[in-house]
């Protein structure tokens, strides 16, 4: 049966850089693919006032792949917490348990002086941080802000996590290094944090069935340090959910812009070999240059090249769409938010064009 792409293109800038993945996809591939549509976010909200509506997890459970754009903006900024467009993020994570977020930080030839690090620091740069996304402090219990009978109030969140959590995200972890660099660094608090001290025990645990990945470990803060002073050391960092959500920040910035970053959210395989995943931009909805024509695609396209490698195996089609993108920046070819003196600089569609070209 022919696969699914289900794409939820969501607000701000989200449907036009989707319209060039989707693009793009449909020439790389052919008829590989069907796609289908669905409402998400603050989009989803203004139709059917919810941003994460039934339909949608449907189709969503449906797919073989997703590719979301973005959701949010200042129109649904003042809305209850618990209709915000973002809340749809958490919902379709929840709901197919997407528990490992995948987020490479590649730095292109051509792009290399736009990073904040000196050019001999990054150029060539190619590391992957894998961040626990459904466990961790963010979902832990007890939680919330309760008044004491002396009056002061007091905040409490938990870290909390169980060995089949911290197994299958080191499986990932050790997984993908196999096919690029060789080498896992975990990344803890185990001197302070007990739960630290159990996912490094079970890292260590899930390494021994891969006796040829080269596994060390370091401290969240030395690993912050580490990875402006020598970000190329790293081949696959693997993390808890808060850990990762800053350490991933900060290997963004390696790269010097936003809209180059892609990401895959994966779940289980399943028994019948079917593995839900979720490929989007790392970027926000934009909402400051929305509707104008200007947005980089280019984020969201190396999502769909991830797609293609991580959900349907097609590594060919992936490096090939890779290599187009190398080859514009080569061109001199740029959106606006990356910029150079000297290059051709132009809007969302003909980065799409350009793209397609090169194919
Ligand atoms: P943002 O990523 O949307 O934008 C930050 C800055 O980067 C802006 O100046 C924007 O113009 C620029 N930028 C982002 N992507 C770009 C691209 N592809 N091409 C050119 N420039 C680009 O972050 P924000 O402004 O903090 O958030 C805006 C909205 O997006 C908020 O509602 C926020 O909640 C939402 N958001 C959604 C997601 C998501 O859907 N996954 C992620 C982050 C933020």
């Amino acid at each position: 049966m022919t696969k699914n792409i289900l794409v939820l293109a969501g607000d701000g800038i989200g449907p036009e850089v989707c319209a060039q993945a989707v693009r793009v996809l449909k020439k790389l591939t052919g008829s590989a693919f069907t796609y289908s549509e669905a409402l998400i976010g603050g989009a989803a909200y203004d139709a059917v006032g919810t941003p994460f509506p039934a339909d949608t997890l449907a189709k969503a459970k449906e797919a073989d792949a997703i590719l979301l754009g973005a959701v949010g903006g200042p129109k649904w900024e003042k809305l209850d917490y618990s209709v915000r467009p973002e809340r749809a993020l958490l919902g379709i994570r929840k709901e197919l348990g997407l528990f490992a977020n995948l987020r490479p930080a590649i730095v292109f030839e051509a792009l290399v002086e736009a990073s904040s690090l000196k050019p001999e620091l990054v150029a060539g740069l190619d590391l992957m941080i894998v961040r626990e996304l459904t466990g961790g402090i963010y979902f832990g219990e007890p939680r919330g802000v309760t008044t004491l009978p002396n009056g002061d109030r007091k905040g409490i969140n938990t870290e909390v996590y169980t060995t089949p959590e911290i197994r299958r995200i080191a499986k990932v972890a050790f997984e993908l290094a196999a096919k690029r660099g060789g080498k896992v660094c975990s990344v803890d608090k185990a001197n302070v944090l007990e739960a630290t001290e159990l996912w490094r025990e079970e890292v260590i645990h899930i390494s021994k069935d891969y006796p040829k990945i080269e596994l060390s470990h370091m401290y969240v803060d030395n690993a912050a340090m580490q990875l402006v002073r020598t970000p190329k050391q790293f081949d696959v960092m693997v993390t808890t959910n808060m850990f990762g959500d800053i350490l991933s920040d900060i290997a963004s910035m390696l790269t010097g812009s936003l809209g180059m970053l892609p990401s895959a959210s994966l779940g289980a395989k399943q028994e019948n070999g079917k593995q839900h995943a979720l490929y989007e931009p790392v970027h926000g909805s934009a909402p400051d240059i929305a509707g104008k024509g200007i947005a980089n695609p280019i984020a969201t396209i190396l999502s769909a090249a991830m797609m293609l490698r991580y959900s349907f195996d097609m590594k060919k089609e992936a490096d090939a769409l890779e290599a187009a993108i190398k080859k514009v920046l080569g061109q001199g070819i740029r959106t606006g938010d990356i910029m150079q003196d000297g290059m051709k600089k132009i809007g969302t569609t003909e980065m799409g064009d350009a793209i397609l070209a090169a194919l």
